[in-house]
């Protein structure tokens, strides 16, 4: 069942969304080489609780042992962060964070670059980025959801990456994942039409080489199948009738209503 939020509703997670992007403000300056990703993973555990009421959504979330999810170069999403896990020169990081405020959800990510990272890696940033917010555009009411997957898809097939297709963005609310289902590819006027209420993550996982993927031994981590790196970025947005709204948005960064 998919459910319409109320103006006061969508209010509520634009305020779990904006302590998103504070904390998205917040974690350039601790990604460089020799940081590791148990300490990215403290270190926004804290930022978020440092918020009255604010609690990391991904913490025990279907057995998670982490507060946010960090995954490097060839890992895809759900990586969990570990100690021993220590960032290189050029490496990709992913970072995926919820978050529970008031009893409402928002959901965001973005993939940094650790120090200086080669050319192909800045373009899959760029491109996956591109194609999260194309997605966003098509997000308007009476499109439908494969308006935007096709539209992220296009985005990232067109400069000759992959999309992932066994993972995929959905509703969110009063809970962290609800319907409807938001696949990163698709074909125009195909799924269900969206309408202005619907809260919904556009999270495009982009690779350099293959789409396919696989689960580690440790159940978590996704990976490429063929080992290439793979970038995500991920925004909460609002259906409006004016144009879809990123209730996520970093101020400065990232298109503050409409996207265009
Ligand atoms: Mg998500």
């Amino acid at each position: 069942m998919i459910t319409l939020k109320t103006p006061q509703e969508i209010e509520a997670i634009a305020r779990a969304g904006a302590v998103l992007a504070r904390l998205f403000e917040a974690v350039p300056e601790h990604v460089r080489p020799g940081t590791t990703t148990a300490q990215l993973d403290r270190f926004a555990d804290e930022f978020i609780r440092d918020v009255s009421g604010a609690r990391p959504a991904f913490k025990g979330l279907y057995g998670f042992p982490k507060s946010v999810c960090i995954s490097v170069n060839e890992e895809v999403v759900h990586g969990i962060p570990a100690e021993r896990r220590v960032l290189k020169e050029g490496d990709l990081l992913s970072f995926d964070a919820g978050v529970r405020l008031d009893g409402w959800y928002a959901d965001a990510a973005i993939t940094y670059p650790v120090g200086e990272v080669d050319a192909e890696a800045e373009r899959l940033m760029q491109v996956t980025r591109a194609a999260m917010l194309a997605g966003i555009a098509a997000a308007t009411p009476g499109q439908h959801i494969g308006d935007v997957g096709h539209a992220v898809q296009r985005t990232a097939e067109a400069a000759g990456f992959s999309v992932v297709r066994d993972l995929v963005g959905h509703g969110i609310g009063r809970g962290p994942h609800e319907e409807p289902q938001v696949p990163n590819f698709g074909r125009p006027g195909r799924g269900i039409a969206l309408e202005a209420g619907m809260v919904i993550c556009i999270e495009p996982m982009v690779n350099e080489g293959r789409s396919e993927v696989r689960t580690l031994p440790d159940r978590w981590t996704v990976i490429t199948a063929d080992g290439r790196r793979s970038a995500h970025f991920e925004h909460t947005i609002a259906v409006q009738v004016g144009g879809p709204v990123i209730l996520t948005a970093i101020p400065g960064v990232d298109p503050p209503g409409a996207a265009g």
